[in-house]
Formats: structure tokens, C-alpha cells, sequence
């Protein structure tokens, strides 16, 4: 009866069988209406050995949402926010079905006089599941963390078709901000489901702690510099201000062009070739004079003292909803170009070879700088942009053939080890998925290696959920 459910249909299986780097080949598709019923078909693809891989909006960078075979799960429907309230200690929360879109989510909390941070570029496609899956993060994480920090409680269905619920026992510690290579083992249970790429459980229900914000408003301010090394070493100068703004972002060499190239590009970028993007928060108006005149007086001295004044005059501000938008869109144009382009290089050998390393802030300059010379040597187009101010740049090589595909690889595992060896990471928020499992030996001692098989086994003893993912 249960085998029924599970569809054949070819379109089905093309709609599932993509991420936004990587192509698969689902046997079978299934859409979740009702948990019972999705709990019998993980239950029945267990026993007959089928491996179920669990979809959102599938903007995965790591092939982690694609079935390499067996059933793809797909979470859309479900896509209820379920209760939006204050809990009895007076914290608010939200509720909610996995398959909600975060940008939704986000509104109807917003429209509830809450905030919640998490902020993926992605926000307008990915499903909130699937962000506790992945430990999304994005610009935002700068001044408020990971997703990770948002979790209270997930229900969940097992391997096996039963159901669990886990709760938060104790807040997340503040200091744990990046790192997606694998499970996070220092927290509690409910730590390694978040982050697990799909390779645990099915998320079904999801708590979410909320924000009460006092300031609501946003504006951004763009700040171009006459080259790369200037630009990190202001980098250096505004994260070791006591403000925090919401974001600092780098949109450096290559990435620029890509993000002049969006047709929402405001003119008066059109000549920078790296920037940063500073995004912070206020309440009123008159805080906002006051909050940009401060900007303005702090950025003229990190200017002067990289020594690039001339820049200064040609900040470029954004506060109305239309220039917010339009440089939103311009930041997300980037990887959305990457990506689309580098899927037509796949045939040939070729593709994107992306790393998401992240460096504690003391090494980032030697470690940008010497990237950027080194890469600069390969010869390959590149690109970097993204959280710098977590020290948590993307760089991205865009490979048209199989030679060069691995001369990336192995440029992005040397960038690992370095990483590793300053105290960082491989992998701060895009995961490991398929096509990133070469990084797991670089980030972790093979006793670590061996106690995640072990976390994997615990949940998923016959290997059925994500397989392909991680492991
Ligand atoms: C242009 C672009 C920009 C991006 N920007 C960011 C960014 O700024 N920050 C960031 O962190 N990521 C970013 N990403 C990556 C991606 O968007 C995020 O990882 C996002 O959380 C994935 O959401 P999704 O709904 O598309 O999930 P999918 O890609 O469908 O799935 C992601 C993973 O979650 C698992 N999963 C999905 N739903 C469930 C569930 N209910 N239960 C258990 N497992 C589940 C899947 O099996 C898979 O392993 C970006 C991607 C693109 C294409």
C-alpha cells in the first residue's frame, strides 16, 4: 500500500533532482501532506533499504538536497506557521511546519511585533526546516548568530517512523558562531540534529525563540576602497569597534562586477571594483541622523588611516525600502550568476569549486591576503565576497573543465589545512554535503571522524537518511 505513495513519474523526479550545484537521480518522489503518513513511508523505506532524502526549496550548495538514488522527500507542503505567542517566562516564540519559507516566516513574526534574526541570502526560497538542517547563517550573523541559537525545540520523525521531541535544555553558548564540517559535539542533543544536513531526522515541528526588537528600521552603507588590501585592513579596524552593526560584508574582487552586472545596480556604483557593505539598525528618525553622522565621523578615520580618503566621498547610502531592495537583490545576484553559471561548465568536466573556510579575526588579513595573491596565480576566474566580518569570506573559482576543476580543489584544501592550522574551519555555513566530503579529514582527527559514524549510526543505524551526505 505505502509503495503507492511513492511516485515514478518523470517529471516528478527532474523536479527533485537538482541543488543549485549538483544533479542527481531520484528513483521515486514523494510530497509530505500528513506526518502519519510520511512517518510509514520513512518507515517502509527503511525496510525495504531505500535511502529518503529530505527536500526544502533545494538551494543547497553542496548537492545535500539531491537524491543520488532512493525516494526525495519533499517538505514543501507542509507549510503551516502553527502559533505565534509569548511563552510563561515572557520570551516570545513561534511555532511552525518545516516547509514555511523563511522570508514568510519572518514577515508574519515581524507583523506579530517579533523579530527572528536568521538571514540566509537565501531567505525569499529556503524553508525554515531546512535552515535548522543546514544551521543557516548569513550578513545578519555578524551581530546575531546562527540559526542555531534560535532553536528551542524540534519534533522530529526517526529512521525508524517513530517520532521524538527534543527540547533545549541550556542556552547556546555565545562564542560557538560558525562551523557546518559535520556534527557539533559540544552542545546537547538537540545540537546534532541542527546543522546535520538531513542525515539524522525528518524535522516535522519546529519552536523557535524570538526577538523583541527595538529597533526595526535598517539602512546600509556601501563603502568602496581603491583596492583589496585597504579593504581588508579596514575589515580589521571596524570589527574591533565596540558598535556592532548588524552586517559587514565584503563584495571584493570579481564579486563586484557581478553585482554591478544586476540591473538593480544604483549608478553611483558602477565604478567600484571591491567593497564593503555595512548594514545597521535604528529605531527613529532621529536616531538615524544620529547613528549615520556616527558612521561618517568613524569611517573618515578608518579612511584615513588605510590611507584611501579619497573613497571616503563616494559612500553610497541606502535607507528607503526601493535602495535597500535593490542592493538586496545586487548582494544575491552574485551567488545566484555563480552558480548558474558554473552548472553549464558540469558537462565538460568543470563546475563551481566554492570554499566557505572561516579564519578567527586575527588571521584574516594574512590569510585574505595571501588567498587572494595565490589565487591571483592560478589563473582561473574567482571571485570573494560575504561575511568578513566573521572572517568568513566565500571564494569562489569558476572552472570550465576537468584540469582546472581539480587545480581548484586542491587549491581549496590547501586553504582548509590553513584554516584549520589558525584555528578556523573548512566549512562555516554552506556544509558538506556531496561534493564537499574532502574537507571532512582536513577540519576533523580521524577519533572525531569516528565519533560522528557513531552519532550517524546511533540515529540512522542502517544509513538510509542523507545518504551521501557528510559521510
Ligand atoms: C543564491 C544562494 C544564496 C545562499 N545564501 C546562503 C546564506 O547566506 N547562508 C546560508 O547559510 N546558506 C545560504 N545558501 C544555502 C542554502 O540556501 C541554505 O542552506 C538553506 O538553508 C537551504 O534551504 P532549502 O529550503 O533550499 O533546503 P534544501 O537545499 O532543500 O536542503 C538543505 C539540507 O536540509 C535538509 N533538509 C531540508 N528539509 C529538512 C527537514 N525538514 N528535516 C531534515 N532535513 C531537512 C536537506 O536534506 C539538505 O541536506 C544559499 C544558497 C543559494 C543558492
Amino acid at each position: 500500500m505505502i509503495h503507492t505513495l511513492l511516485s515514478t513519474d518523470p517529471d516528478k523526479l527532474t523536479q527533485f533532482s537538482k541543488d543549485a550545484v549538483y544533479a542527481g537521480a531520484p528513483q521515486y518522489a514523494y510530497a509530505a501532506r500528513d506526518f502519519q503518513e510520511t512517518a510509514e513511508v520513512i518507515a517502509y523505506c527503511r525496510a525495504e533499504n531505500i535511502p529518503v532524502t529530505f527536500c526544502g526549496s533545494q538551494t543547497s550548495m553542496t548537492g545535500a538536497s539531491v537524491a543520488d538514488s532512493g525516494l526525495a522527500l519533499s517538505l514543501t507542503a507542509k507549510n503551516k506557521i502553527i502559533d505565534i505567542g509569548l511563552g510563561s517566562d515572557g520570551a516570545p516564540y513561534v511555532v511552525t511546519e518545516p516547509g514555511v519559507v523563511l522570508a514568510d516566516l519572518k514577515k508574519a513574526v515581524l507583523d506579530a511585533g517579533y523579530y527572528y534574526p536568521p538571514d540566509p541570502t537565501s531567505f525569499n526560497e529556503a524553508q525554515v526546516g531546512a535552515t535548522i538542517a543546514t544551521n543557516a547563517t548569513g550578513e545578519d550573523t555578524y551581530k546575531y548568530g546562527p540559526t542555531r541559537r534560535y532553536v528551542e525545540e524540534l519534533e522530529l520523525i526517526l529512521a525508524n517512523g517513530t517520532k521524538k521531541t527534543i527540547a533545549r535544555k541550556k542556552p547556546v553558548p555565545q562564542n560557538i558562531i560558525k562551523n557546518t564540517a559535520g556534527y557539533f559535539m559540544d552542545g546537547e542533543e538537540i545540537d546534532e540534529v541542527i546543522g546535520s544536513e538531513g542525515t539524522l531526522a525528518l524535522i516535522s515541528k519546529i519552536r523557535l525563540r524570538l526577538l523583541k526588537p527595538d529597533k526595526k528600521n535598517i539602512f546600509v552603507l556601501l563603502l568602496p576602497f581603491s583596492d583589496f588590501d585597504r579593504c581588508i585592513r579596514a575589515v580589521l579596524l571596524l570589527t574591533a569597534q565596540p558598535h556592532k552593526s548588524r552586517a559587514l560584508e565584503l563584495v571584493g574582487p570579481g564579486a563586484a562586477e557581478i553585482f554591478k552586472s544586476c540591473k538593480s545596480c544604483p549608478n553611483e556604483l558602477k565604478n567600484e571594483n571591491c567593497f564593503l557593505y555595512i548594514k545597521d539598525e535604528y529605531a527613529e528618525d532621529n536616531d538615524f541622523q544620529k547613528g549615520v553622522y556616527g558612521w561618517f565621523c568613524l569611517l573618515n578615520e578608518v579612511y584615513r588611516n588605510v590611507d584611501d580618503l579619497a573613497c571616503f566621498d563616494r559612500i553610497f547610502l541606502a535607507k528607503t525600502d526601493e535602495q535597500l531592495k535593490s542592493i538586496h537583490d545586487c548582494r544575491h545576484h552574485v551567488p545566484l550568476k555563480v552558480n548558474e553559471t558554473c552548472f553549464e561548465y558540469i558537462k565538460d568536466g568543470g563546475g563551481k569549486v566554492g570554499t566557505d573556510w572561516w579564519v578567527p579575526l586575527q588571521h584574516l588579513y594574512k590569510m585574505m591576503t595571501d588567498t587572494h595573491t595565490e589565487a591571483q596565480l592560478l589563473q582561473l576566474d574567482f571571485l570573494v565576497f560575504a561575511h568578513i566580518g566573521n572572517g568568513h569570506p566565500h571564494w569562489n573559482f569558476l572552472t570550465q573543465n576537468k584540469t582546472d576543476h581539480q587545480r581548484a580543489i586542491d587549491f581549496v584544501k590547501k586553504q582548509g589545512e590553513l584554516a584549520v592550522r589558525y584555528g578556523g574551519g573548512v566549512a562555516g555555513e554552506h556544509g558538506i554535503g556531496k561534493i564537499k566530503k574532502y574537507l571532512m579529514a582536513i577540519q576533523h582527527r580521524p577519533a572525531v571522524l569516528n565519533k560522528m559514524r557513531a552519532i550517524k549510526k546511533r540515529w540512522d543505524p542502517d544509513f538510509i537518511l542523507g545518504r551521501g551526505n557528510i559521510f
